[in-house]
């Protein structure tokens, strides 16, 4: 693991004075820096576009298809979608810079425990390793988001994210600067940690993307029988979310509802208003 920053140091080790006076030291040492600082930036350039990208693409989709499911649900929610997008591209930019230098290192450098010969591991590490990732993600994401809720943190950093009132589809990545640096470190610092084959880090990538959309769409996707069961009792989906976002002071985790149960901070699924609608016809009739 270490063997990216042995290469580099060797490098610069090359690049040393040779005599005293050695006029050509300086230059080396700044050709060194200049040789791999493009390309670095330009990395973090790529991965902001395609992170933006990412998010315009996915969060349009569901968005579409809450138009279909619940015409209407987002009529009213013009003005915030604006906002709850300008803050989420600005988030894209946030989360592409430590992406995008660690995949340059990964290329170039080695780093990173990414494997791509899947019988680098035995195969049960596969489903083990994305599991604790989402652990690991799931951990620092409770704790920093419930350090968030505290006053001053709460002004600086979360308030943006809870501007949204409903969230929609478009609050999946709409957070202030600092709190997206809270959540663009995650990833680029699990794949140090965590020795993933390259197609379990996208499943983790794929499920990140699509729980954060959905948890803030405004409805379930999924079945009620699953939301009400053994799984729901586990797993965090929109309307345990949703929660959160009506009464604050609970429901802080991201995938699983373990810390929340730990901690005595679950305070059970939510409602959504077009359900309460629902059910208040349906005892009317
Ligand atoms: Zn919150
Ligand atoms: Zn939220």
């Amino acid at each position: 693991m270490l063997d990216w920053f042995l290469l580099d140091f060797g490098r610069l080790a090359s690049a040393a004075p040779k005599s005293r006076g050695d006029k050509d030291y300086a230059q080396r040492v700044k050709r060194h820096a200049m040789s791999s600082t493009l390309p670095i930036l330009l990395s973090a350039l790529a991965m902001t576009l395609i992170v933006g990208f990412r998010y315009l693409l996915t969060s349009g989709l569901f968005a579409w298809a809450t138009e279909r499911k619940y015409p209407g649900l987002y009529a009213k929610l013009r003005p915030q979608i604006g906002r709850e997008i300008y803050w989420s591209l600005l988030s894209a930019a946030i989360y592409g810079i430590p992406a995008g230098i660690v995949a340059w290192g990964w290329n170039e450098r080695g780093w990173t425990l990414v494997y791509t010969n899947i019988s680098d591991y035995p195969l049960w590490w596969w489903p083990v390793s994305v599991f604790l990732a989402l652990f690991a993600h799931d951990t620092w994401f409770y704790w920093t988001h419930r350090w968030m809720h505290r006053p001053k943190p709460f002004k600086i950093a979360h308030a943006v994210h809870h501007a949204s009132r409903p969230p929609t589809a478009w609050a999946a990545m709409s957070f202030h600067p600092w709190e997206a640096i809270t959540g663009a470190v995650v990833i680029p610092a699990l794949v140090f940690l965590i020795p993933m084959h390259i197609s379990a880090l996208a499943l983790l990538l794929t499920i990140m993307t699509v729980m954060g959309i959905t948890n803030h769409m405004g409805w379930e996707m999924f079945p009620r029988w699953m939301v009400n069961g053994p799984l729901g009792n586990v797993l965090i989906t929109a309307t345990h979310h949703q929660r959160h976002h009506d009464e604050y002071r609970g429901n802080y985790g991201l995938y699983f509802r373990f810390w929340d149960r730990l901690c005595g901070t679950d305070l059970g699924l939510g409602r959504f208003a077009h359900d309460r609608t629902e059910s208040d016809n349906s005892q009317l009739a």
